[in-house]
């Protein structure tokens, strides 16, 4: 049961970037082999852009502090040396790059963001895509596509959907970048290889520090002159490590265990089940879910549901799309689930509307712990 009114936050549901680094990760962080990457001979650095490559089938990758700065030097790479004008930026307007790098690459980088309304499985309207890309002779034009899908309840694009905006990109010659931040998720869920959903990408940002579990570190990846120019472009920007061999060698732990992600996949499907038998609650369902469950509470507004279960111990993250987002990684178990479900079915028995939804049902009753017995 839920510690309710313990005032304590024991589940943290915000985000996977909550993962810390375990025991082993920790060690390899110690006996990390490092040189000064600056100078290129850091081989711990070396080896984990070599294997990302690997993974998602690009000749190249490059190590940058953060998955943000990966996205910021994408479209900066991606036509000529890098002193070439910034290009423009066509992007799904629910993702992370039109939220929260929009300013930093305008900033920064120059690029203007051209936001584009999005499916409900994340894709972009590719009616509105063509006609962004038709519109005659504006700069060198960059592509986004975000897998998974931040903001549609962590949906993941299947290899068929990447490449249909691949196509259209390509026939109007813009670039086509990849935010596959959560690629792993997309292809763990998904059942395919990393590569198969990077292949049509001419870029792709990867991060290692979500449900992977590395403290930090993004990679963008792409051609070895497409590399070549954004590593250029890291140091302008002051992205460039010395010993950061210490940050490679959890990475590299943590790119053994993207088919950990599953269980991850399995906690939120079962918290999805339980959540949606909470009384007043409703649920965005991606047609591919992966570790995200989006609900809201009917009554309150994400950031009251947020704050009422912060005092039931749960901490999840309200979103301007009206709902509050859990997101499920590698501390969480079934009775994490369990506990996240009472506090959200506490919290539901207090507010009228959500009561009202349901006919006469005792709030709470039929909680469905039956699907956290069958995941
Ligand atoms: C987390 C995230 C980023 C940024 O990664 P950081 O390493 O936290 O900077 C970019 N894009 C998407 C889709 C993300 O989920």
């Amino acid at each position: 049961m839920a510690r309710a009114g313990s005032g304590s936050p024991r589940l943290d549901f915000r985000s996977d970037t909550r993962t810390v680094p375990d025991a082993r990760m920790r060690a390899a962080m110690a006996g990390a082999q490092v040189g000064d990457d600056v100078y290129g001979d850091d081989p711990t650095v070396a080896v984990l852009e070599e294997r990302v490559a690997e993974l998602l089938g690009t000749e190249a990758a490059l190590l940058t502090p953060t998955s943000t700065m990966a996205n910021l030097l994408a479209p900066l790479a991606a036509f000529g040396p890098p002193g070439s004008p910034a290009p423009r930026l066509i992007v799904g307007a629910d993702t992370h790059m039109a939220f929260l790098e929009s300013r930093g690459l305008r900033r920064f980088g120059g690029v203007e963001l051209l936001p584009v309304e999005q499916r409900p499985d994340g894709l972009p309207d590719l009616d509105v895509l063509t006609a962004l890309l038709s519109t005659g002779a504006g700069p060198p034009t960059v592509v986004c596509l975000e897998n998974t899908s931040m903001m549609r309840s962590g949906n993941a694009l299947d290899a068929a959907a990447t490449r249909a905006v691949a196509a259209l990109a390509h026939r109007y010659g813009a670039h086509f970048h990849l935010d596959g931040a959560r690629l792993a998720n997309a292809a763990v869920a998904l059942g395919v290889r990393p590569a198969e959903l990077a292949e049509p990408a001419d870029s792709v940002a990867f991060s290692v520090s979500k449900g992977l579990g590395a403290p930090v570190g993004g990679l963008l990846c792409g051609s070895g002159e497409y590399v070549a120019r954004a590593r250029e472009l890291r140091g302008w920007l002051g992205g460039s490590m010395h010993q950061a061999g210490v940050v490679a060698a959890p990475a590299l732990l943590a790119l053994g265990r993207l088919p950990d992600l599953a269980a991850d996949h399995e906690t939120a499907a079962a918290l999805a089940c339980g959540l949606e038998s909470v009384p007043g609650v409703e649920l965005m369902r991606p047609p591919r879910p992966t570790n995200m469950v989006m609900a809201r509470l009917a009554g309150l507004t994400p950031d009251e549901c947020a704050a009422r279960l912060a005092g039931h111990g749960v901490l999840v993250l309200p979103l301007p799309n009206g709902y509050v987002r859990f997101v499920t990684h590698r501390a969480h178990d079934m009775i994490g689930v369990r506990e996240a479900v009472s506090a959200l079915a506490a919290v539901a028995a207090t507010v009228p509307a959500a009561r009202l939804t349901t006919d006469g049902d005792l709030p709470g009753r039929g909680l469905s712990m039956t699907c956290m017995e069958e995941a």
